[in-house]
């Protein structure tokens, strides 16, 4: 069975979609409608992509549509730099929201006057404890929690204590309006949780204009029923929250306008080895310069997926292979790598880059050459410059031709990686050393090192070598030469800041480490002074590549200039590990 069946499998049988196609066939709403509601306090993350992913490819497959909702009911946290991000972050992924950006604040009135209505019910009232007060008489799982002194206050006396909230008469603390359920609930979330709260606080979206803002818990599900969604999607976590959001939504009831009831579902959260989902602690790492910014392509976030280089493609089909669960587990990294890669393998050019550069110098180059034209293959396409010295070759960029082609300039002096030479090679290698002098050199020559120099210190620090003449684009008749390797012209190659990346975190569960500092990998960075074939460093920034025998890199969408090229390592070329 190929992987697209195999995808659409997983899709046909995960348990929302099943949920959606049973309401589709009941003719239960005139239209899917799901939402993506994220706090925009910080930059979204992978397991944003999946809650993406989810909600906004269920309202195209079922064509519905999504909202993209910002929950701000929260203003100290949250900021328009967040806004824009996400907004961005969310076209990058491939989707679009319907209509214009919603706010939880464009509903501030409309929430306002139910919280009103509640009081007038009888199901709310301010409390003017204090907030440990609150916390300590909430009780245990064990033992019911004890009622407020003002839980029994008259609507009228209730009413004046809200308004006088909203007109500034009490401090941050000193008064919060709660719904009154039940102090016994067995789920906490019902033992009149606090619906809204003082916070002399500007908001981003609606300035001074309030000094209460109502909680998230409160605003969700009524959000949720303004905008007609039909089915609201969240992580696990909020599973015991959905008795509550049932309670705002039938108190509200139809009498306040609500359409359809909208209904929550829960499924389990995206969990990755050696990563870290939780904007909080990635916000942390960001203001305490652990990286470069939010963007730094070692974080999870977007951006930070964006500028290393991984495509929406790669991260859509990741999601795709994840699938949508109720229980809980954690993917294989690897599997996020799989995905980026297969994406790459089709897409990207390909090009020369020597990581560690050793030089060589070819003694013989300038004969050599004076009969490259009568000896080439005839597949060869290339031009002689007399004046530079430089055989200037052409190759394909990919082997899908349809791609284009590059000129490879080759001169006296290359480099190949120092990899690609070893003193006392390992069992098996199949490159250079002293044993073995001779292989091709990738779209030229046959090499054979002659001698190799060392520095005081025993290293090898540059070859000597000749080529044979006769095998520009062939074969030798009378030998067979085992091994290919890459190179760069050490003239007109361009020297490049190649960035290579490992985990940011070593620890496998970076989020049970009590130290964000202790979860760290101090290898996460390694800068490489490598050299690159001009087609790498005349690239657009942003631009994705295979370095030949090298993996996957960008050029760096920040700082990647023709004269200063900078590539970030996406990732590498191949991995024992194959999704299941
Ligand atoms: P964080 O703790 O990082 O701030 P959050 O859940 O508080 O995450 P929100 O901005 O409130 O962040 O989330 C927007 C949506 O993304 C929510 O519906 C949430 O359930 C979903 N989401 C967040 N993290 C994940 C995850 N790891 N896997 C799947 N969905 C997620
Ligand atoms: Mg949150």
């Amino acid at each position: 069975m190929s992987d697209a069946v195999n995808k659409e499998e997983h899709e046909k049988n995960d348990f929302i979609r099943h949920i959606i196609r049973e309401d589709v066939a009941n003719d239960k709403y005139e239209q899917i409608i799901t939402r993506f509601p994220p706090e925009p306090n910080g930059y979204l993350h992978l397991g944003h992509v999946k809650s993406i992913c989810l909600n906004f490819g269920i309202a195209k497959e079922f064509g519905g549509i999504c909202n993209l909702r910002f929950d701000d009911t929260n203003p100290t946290a949250e900021k328009q730099d967040y806004i824009d991000n996400i907004k961005n972050d969310v076209k990058w992924l491939g989707f679009e929201w319907a209509d214009k950006p919603y706010y939880a604040s464009d509903y501030f009135d409309q929430l306002h006057e139910w919280a009103i209505k509640l009081i007038k019910q009888g199901d709310a009232y301010v409390d003017l404890q204090t907030p440990e007060q609150i916390r300590e008489t909430r009780g245990s799982f064990n033992e019911p929690g004890k009622p407020s002194p003002q839980r029994d206050a008259s609507v009228e006396d209730n009413l004046q204590r809200f308004d006088d909230m909203k007109n500034g008469k009490y401090a941050e603390g000193e008064a919060v309006l709660r719904a009154k359920i039940d102090m016994a609930s067995p789920n906490m979330n019902m033992r009149d949780p606090v619906i809204y709260r003082v916070m002399k606080q500007a908001h981003h979206q609606t300035g001074d204009k309030w000094c209460i803002y109502p909680m998230y818990d409160y605003a969700h599900p009524l959000s949720d029923a303004i905008e007609g969604i039909t089915h609201s999607i969240c992580t696990l976590e909020f599973e015991d929250h959905r008795p509550f959001y049932d309670w705002a939504v039938e108190k509200v009831g139809a009498e306040g306008g609500i359409k359809y009831p909208p209904h929550q579902y829960e499924f389990s959260r995206l969990n990755v080895d050696h990563t870290m989902t939780s904007k909080r602690k990635l916000k942390q790492l960001v203001d305490e310069g652990i990286v470069t910014g939010w963007d730094d392509p070692r974080m999870p976030t977007i951006a930070g997926m964006r500028r290393r280089g991984y495509t929406p493609e790669g991260l859509r089909d990741f999601c795709e292979r994840v699938g949508v669960t109720k229980s809980d587990s954690v993917v294989d990294f690897r599997l996020l790598e799989f995905s980026i890669r297969q994406s790459l393998e089709n897409t990207t050019a390909r090009g020369m880059a020597v990581l560690k550069p050793l030089k060589v110098t070819i003694t013989n180059f300038e004969e050599a050459l004076s009969e490259w034209e009568s000896l080439k293959d005839e597949g060869v396409n290339a031009r002689w410059d007399e004046a530079e010295k430089t055989l200037w070759i052409n190759q394909p960029k990919h082997p899908n031709v349809d791609m284009g082609e590059r000129e490879i300039p080759f001169t006296e002096t290359i480099y190949i990686d120092q990899g690609d030479y070893e003193l006392e090679p390992p069992k098996g290698y199949k490159r250079l050393s002293p044993e073995k002098s001779e292989i091709r050199l990738r779209n030229t020559y046959v090499l054979a090192v002659t001698e190799h120099v060392l520095d005081d210190a025993g290293n090898v620090v540059e070859l000597k070598a000749t080529i044979d003449k006769t095998t520009l684009g062939k074969n030798p008749e009378d030998r067979k030469v085992k091994g290919v390797i890459h190179w760069v012209s050490a003239t007109k190659g361009v020297p490049a800041t190649v960035r290579m990346y490992e985990h940011l975190f070593s620890a496998e569960n970076p989020s049970a480490v009590p130290d964000l500092h202790d979860a760290l990998n101090p290898n996460s960075l390694t800068v490489l002074e490598a050299v690159v074939e001009p087609s790498l460093a005349n690239a657009e920034a942003g631009s994705r590549f295979q370095f030949e025998r090298e993996g996957y890199f960008v050029a760096d969408a920040e700082e990647h200039t023709a004269d200063k090229p900078v590539f970030n390592q996406i990732v590498s070329l191949r991995d024992n590990y194959k999704p299941e």
